[in-house]
């Protein structure tokens, strides 16, 4: 069975016997609980999407390792071409979704650990590759969700691991037993954990020689003892608990991160794919921000297309569309959009192969591509909340709109022009909420400044990655240096 159903998927999540709390209880089943059910859907619409003929040139691959069809969310890349597509199937999935649909960071994170472990066989003598070969092989053929679990705690930011007053600030080895190691401490923002089956976790930064037992790198079940997953909140969250969901504005899907504490989990031998390995780590943490940060250049572009979409439908709402400024902002957001995405595909479009055979993007573009999502998704939702409006943060709920005394006020003031009644045009904002201020703006905003890393991550890898010797040394020539 190389590719799971949409069905078939979320009844292995309510399978999954793994401790998830989410506002203080436990939560049994998380594609059932109303605060949960949009995010498992959202992922589950990968399924969808890779079951439907038209789609499939885009969201399955022939795996490089079984031969078979497989979902594109599992495929260890194996060309420039792989690496476009993954970037066009993102942006797809956020037309879809408009949210984050939180599969490509485990995707990004095995494209990652299937490179460094075979450099690190080449460079130090280990023998991991293999391992995550049989790993990598296991999650193809049955299409299942690893979610990349990075984001340490850190404490003190300005110590080091080791010399942390609480040494479970970042993820350690805390011991060994039986052919395998004991590890203890917690990830923070992790996407779709609760939505994933296996947990793939690497370390977040470059380490000393003091901090080894810190460069660690294992995968385990998401139901593993001594896992417990903490739901993050989101702002409006509470919306999805009301009835008919009427103010929610994305009425299907969202996003999720949430906090995954190890406590003295025990990892087998053959799922360890670093030990102890420290110069490794800041390569990997490197290797996964390039890809990472080039995926953002698909996923916000999408979800810039249907916030760019609903704006565009408002202003028609309202009348305004023709008007020259609402006309030039329009513009101007798909300008900025593109832009996004013109930096994610420059970086395919320079991708390489590792020593291992798998594709990397330009880490150089991909880093500029992603400093743009830092700044652009919000300069979009500015101009977006520019034209919807006041009523955007000042409407009525849709539930006024139901009570016979006060509902035919909402229809008789809300509506917009011809053919457009207050409920189309409430919905309509509803969205542009969510998007920008509510539980979509985790995705869009929040999510596009520190999802693969803040701002100045950013900053730090564009100066170290560009070439300014050569850049002065043209200058210093044309100008007779
Ligand atoms: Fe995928 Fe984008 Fe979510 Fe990252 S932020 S997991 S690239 S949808
Ligand atoms: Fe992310």
């Amino acid at each position: 069975m190389a590719l799971m159903t949409k069905e078939a998927y979320l009844s292995s999540l309510r399978k999954l016997d793994h401790r998830v709390f989410i506002q203080g209880e436990r939560v049994e089943n998380v594609p059932d609980h109303p605060i949960s059910r949009p995010p498992a859907m959202a992922l589950a619409e990968i399924y969808q999407q890779a079951g439907q003929e038209d789609m499939k040139p885009l969201f399955t691959a022939q795996s490089h390792l079984t031969g078979e069809t497989i979902n594109r969310f599992t495929h260890i890349q194996q060309s420039v071409e792989d690496l476009t597509k993954k970037i066009l199937m993102l942006r797809e999935m956020g037309r879809k979704t408009a949210c984050c649909f939180q599969r490509c960071a485990g995707l990004d994170c095995m494209n990652t650990v299937y490179a460094i472990t075979y450099d690190m066989d080449q460079e130090l003598g280990t023998r991991y590759h293999n391992r995550f070969v049989d790993f990598m092989k296991y999650i193809q053929s049955n299409d299942l969700v690893p979610a990349a679990c990075m984001t340490d705690t850190k404490g003190d930011r300005s110590l080091p691991p080791s010399e942390q007053e609480d040494p479970d600030q970042y993820m350690h080895i805390v011991g060994e037993k039986n052919g395998g190691i004991i590890v203890r401490g917690a990830k923070l923002h992790i996407t779709g954990a609760v939505n994933s089956h296996e947990l793939i976790v690497v370390p977040t930064r470059a380490l000393r020689e003091e901090d080894a037992e810190y460069a660690v790198s294992f995968a385990v079940p998401a139901d593993t003892k001594g896992v417990t997953f903490i739901y993050g909140r989101q702002p409006s969250d509470t919306r999805r608990l009301e009835d008919g969901r009427s103010d929610v504005g994305n009425l299907y899907y969202g996003g999720c991160e949430a906090m995954v504490a190890f406590d003295d989990v025990f990892v087998p031998e053959e799922r360890v794919f670093m030990k102890g390995e420290y110069p490794m780590a800041g390569r990997l943490v490197e290797l996964f921000a390039a890809h990472h940060r080039a995926s953002y250049g698909g996923c916000k572009v999408g979800v810039g297309d249907v916030l760019i979409g609903a704006t565009a439908a408002i202003a028609e709402a309202h009348g305004t569309e023709k008007a020259s400024h609402i006309k030039d902002k329009i513009a101007e957001m798909i300008h900025l959009n593109e832009t996004l995405h013109a930096g994610a595909l420059a970086s395919t479009g320079k991708g390489f192969p590792t020593p291992s055979g798998a594709y990397a993007v330009d880490p150089l573009l991909a880093n500029v591509c992603k400093l743009n999502i830092t700044r652009f998704p919000f300069e979009i939702s500015r101009l977006a909340q520019d034209i919807t409006g006041g009523i955007l943060v000042t409407m009525p709920s849709l539930k006024d709109q139901e009570n016979p005394e006060i509902g035919p006020y909402m229809k008789k003031y809300l509506g917009g022009v011809k053919g457009v009644d207050s409920e189309k045009r409430i919905r309509i904002l509803r969205l542009i909420e969510n998007i920008t201020l509510g539980t979509g703006a985790v995705s869009y905003l929040t999510e596009s400044i520190h999802g693969a890393g803040s701002p100045q991550a950013q900053k730090i890898m564009i100066t170290r990655l560009a070439d300014i010797e050569s850049a002065k040394a043209c200058a210093y020539k044309l100008c007779g240096v």
